[in-house]
């Protein structure tokens, strides 16, 4: 994604194209991928794009709100920011902590209890846990 391109999409999700958000948002919508905040921070060192790691929790959590990318909270120590947003599912390695997407016709749900009232579906999203045969 152009730099141009990463700008609009800001200002069409209503987030303000501060350079830093655009630096932060060049790294995460490159595209479609799982990234802590700390492998988004080695990014950018990476990229020469220093940008504090204050700054870089702000932006993503902004982003969040603003539904340009998708926290994916595995457990308290492993926080994700997936840049595709749509209900989807995920294969989870608990050794490696990689996390991979699950075409959404890969899986078929059947059996959904009723929704409390007053509820709508959002959507189901089905976390697979891995790990290596022993
Ligand atoms: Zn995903």
């Amino acid at each position: 994604m152009s730099d141009i391109d990463i700008h609009s999409n800001l200002l069409k999700h209503d987030v303000l194209p501060t350079p830093q958000r655009i630096k932060v948002a060049s790294v995460i919508l490159d595209r479609p991928q799982h990234l802590s905040a700390d492998q988004i921070m080695d990014r950018l060192i990476e990229k020469g794009s220093a940008v504090s790691k204050a700054t870089v929790y702000n932006c993503l959590k902004l982003f969040c709100e603003k539904g340009l990318i998708k926290e994916i909270n595995i457990d308290p120590s492993r926080k994700y920011y997936d840049s595709t947003t749509h209900a989807h599912h995920h294969f989870y390695h608990v050794q490696t902590g990689e996390l991979t997407d699950i075409p959404q016709d890969k899986i078929s749900i059947v059996g959904l209890p009723s929704l409390p009232d007053d509820t709508e579906q959002e959507g189901v999203e089905v976390l697979i846990r891995l790990r290596n045969k022993k």
